[in-house]
């Protein structure tokens, strides 16, 4: 794996270098043994509400850290993952600790938990959801699924089953980078998703009179379908204000907060306490 280059840098993994495939065999060996071996955790990305200007929830964001201290971002690791079926222990520990460490720290807030299609087709998913929701003792109306549109999936029976298995115990169903791909539209026809994510791509390309006019044809078609809408890649406040006008309901970014571990959730130390807002000032 690269080779850090002194005692406890971190260095990016990189997927163009020349030893990438031993790389990826590395990867997908240690994703075996990532949750024995305390090397995946979840930084969490706060979303917030434009009409009350409160933070409203995170989204669970998984990160990987090698032996060596290099760490791997998940769109290198998440497709390993998925090609090794490692995913599916990876994407039921996501939901449990994001369960245990949002409930702990926030009473209010939803968390949102990405899902690969892979685990929404395996038989017993739901199923698997509901045990965990007993045993952390949190109702199903606390968590958002992230579905990516730019997937490749075939909707199913079986899926589309899980689907509303989820929902009934609660969970909402978020429609992830809407735009990306050309399953979109015809998903939105087959899934009531609470939600759609849209790409952080159409924002910034939202900037010159094309985008603009881009950007507020594809809220209104989602807004008419009666989906709530979220806008992920907020990075300037200009964006922030296009996105005000355009009375979107819910923004993701790193203007309005990048990333962060649990501990930097508001109020771990003091679970029973009323609450003013999510996240600590930065
Ligand atoms: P995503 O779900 O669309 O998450 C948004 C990505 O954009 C995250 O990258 C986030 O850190 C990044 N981001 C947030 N704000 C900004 C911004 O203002 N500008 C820019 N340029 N980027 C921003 P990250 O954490 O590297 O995750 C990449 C993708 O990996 C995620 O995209 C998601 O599809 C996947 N992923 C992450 N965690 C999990 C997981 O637990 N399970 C599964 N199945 N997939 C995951
Ligand atoms: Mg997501
Ligand atoms: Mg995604
Ligand atoms: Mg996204």
């Amino acid at each position: 794996l690269a080779k850090a280059n002194g005692r406890n840098t971190v260095k990016l993994f990189n997927p163009n270098d020349p030893h990438n495939s031993d790389d990826t065999e590395n990867v997908a060996a240690l994703l075996n043994i990532a949750i024995e071996k305390d090397l995946v955790s979840l930084v969490y990305q706060p979303i917030k509400n434009l009409s009350s200007d409160r933070i409203e929830g995170v989204e669970a964001l998984m990160r990987l850290r090698l032996l060596d201290g290099t760490l791997v971002p998940p769109s290198i690791f998440i497709p390993i993952a998925e090609r090794t079926g490692a995913i599916m222990d990876l994407g039921l520990w996501a939901v449990r600790t994001a369960c245990q460490q949002v409930i702990r720290c926030d009473r209010m807030a939803v968390v949102s938990v990405n899902v690969s299609p892979i685990q929404l087709k395996s038989p017993g998913f739901a199923t698997s959801i509901a045990a965990i929701l007993g045993d952390v003792g949190v109702s199903g109306g606390r968590l958002a699924f992230e579905i990516t549109e730019g997937l490749e999936m075939d909707m199913n029976s079986d899926v589309l089953r899980c689907i509303s298995d989820l929902k009934t115990l609660g969970i909402k169903i978020w429609l992830d980078d809407f735009g990306t791909g050309f399953a979109g539209l015809s998903w939105l026809r087959l899934i009531d998703f609470d939600t759609v994510k849209i790409d952080k791509s159409f924002l910034h390309d939202g900037m010159t009179p094309r985008g603009k006019a881009m950007l507020s044809d594809i809220i209104g078609l989602i807004r008419n379908r009666g989906h709530k809408i979220l806008v992920e890649g907020v990075e300037t406040a200009e964006q922030l204000e296009l996105l005000k006008e355009l009375r979107i309901d819910q923004v993701q970014g790193y203007y309005v907060g990048r990333p962060a571990p649990v501990d930097k959730l508001r109020d771990c130390s003091a679970p029973y306490l009323p609450r003013t807002g999510l996240m600590r000032p930065a």
